[in-house]
């Protein structure tokens, strides 16, 4: 039934002249479309799926959602602790402030990490 319904969503995707892709959603495995905009978009998920490209060159997707949203708070979180460094004269301060960057750092760095799945299929 679900089945069905996935369908008849793809289906409906193709006829607002979304074009489907090989690339499969990260989430769930379907098959991912683009729209007109060059934008990759799960129907099964009704979520936008991003590439991003990890350090080695490789490129992951990603859904647009949770974890990418974490990153961006990270990053804001990111400069403020950098502006609060820069201002800071008080060295005990800054010590718990350099702590704190280094938890961000370590958490950012651990995202990136699960952003970049083996989708690439070596069963
Ligand atoms: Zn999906």
């Amino acid at each position: 039934m679900e089945e069905e319904g996935h369908i008849k969503k793809m289906a409906q995707m193709l006829r607002k002249g979304y074009t489907m892709v090989s690339d499969v959603c990260p989430a769930c495995q379907s098959p991912l479309f683009l729209d007109k905009s060059k934008q990759l978009f799960c129907a099964n998920c009704e979520k936008r799926v991003i590439k991003t490209k990890g350090d080695e060159g490789i490129t992951a997707l990603m859904q647009e959602s949770g974890l990418l949203e974490l990153k961006k708070v990270l990053n804001q979180k990111l400069n403020y602790i950098n502006a609060l460094i820069s201002k800071e004269k008080n060295l005990d301060e800054l010590n718990s402030l350099l702590r704190v960057l280094l938890a961000l750092l370590d958490s950012i760095e651990r995202i990136k990490r699960i952003g970049t799945p083996n989708i690439e299929g070596n069963k």
